[in-house]
């Protein structure tokens, strides 16, 4: 059974809400003012907002020892993206101990959703997810991310080692 209360005098006297409402408005924004170092917002992009170590922004493709990118285009990552925002086209290596390579690694990053999938699935730490967020571009090129912007962008200044050695696993006969 549902019991349909009256409305009560007060809410036939719409005036009094809009004068609460400007009220509390009034209040706010004068204590903020004088407590400006305790209000919860951050004045961005003065301030920035300091996310933790296990943040998963911007994707990273590792690389070796000898600087060329870790990834062996298992296609691992692709496979578990829910996005399907990962394409990679393989390639056969020149080296025989290498079975094949990415020849072209792209991350369509407008239409990831950062839920780190791909880092998990990759059996040989060549993708993470790192510390940067801010991502401006002026069109669509701009958020495809290809190997060069991935491995080797300046900021990761010529590339993030992979923390997989590549000598202690060939000696463990991985
Ligand atoms: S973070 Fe998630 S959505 Fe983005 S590329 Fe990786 S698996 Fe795909
Ligand atoms: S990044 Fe990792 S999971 Fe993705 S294709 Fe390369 S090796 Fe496989």
């Amino acid at each position: 059974m549902s019991i349909v209360k009256k409305p009560d005098w007060k809410a036939n006297w719409y005036l009094i809400g809009i004068f609460s409402g400007l009220w509390f408005t009034l209040k706010t924004m004068v204590i903020n003012i004088f407590n400006k170092d305790k209000m919860p917002t951050v004045n961005y992009p003065e301030e920035k907002y300091e996310y933790g170590p296990r943040f998963k922004g911007n994707h990273v493709l590792t690389v070796k020892k000898d600087g060329s990118v870790r990834c062996t285009a298992c296609m691992l990552c692709a496979t578990n993206c829910p996005a399907n925002c990962i394409t990679i086209a393989a390639a056969e290596h020149e080296d025989p101990t290498v079975e094949k390579y990415p020849i072209s690694y792209e991350i369509d990053i407008l239409r990831c959703v950062f839920c780190g999938f791909c880092e998990e699935a990759c059996p040989v730490d060549a993708i993470r997810m790192g510390p940067e967020w801010q991502t401006p571009g002026l069109g669509h090129q701009d958020f495809h991310y290809d190997i060069q912007k991935l491995a080797y962008r300046a900021n990761l200044k010529g590339g993030v080692l992979s923390r997989v050695d590549d000598e202690e696993r060939h000696h463990a006969g991985i």
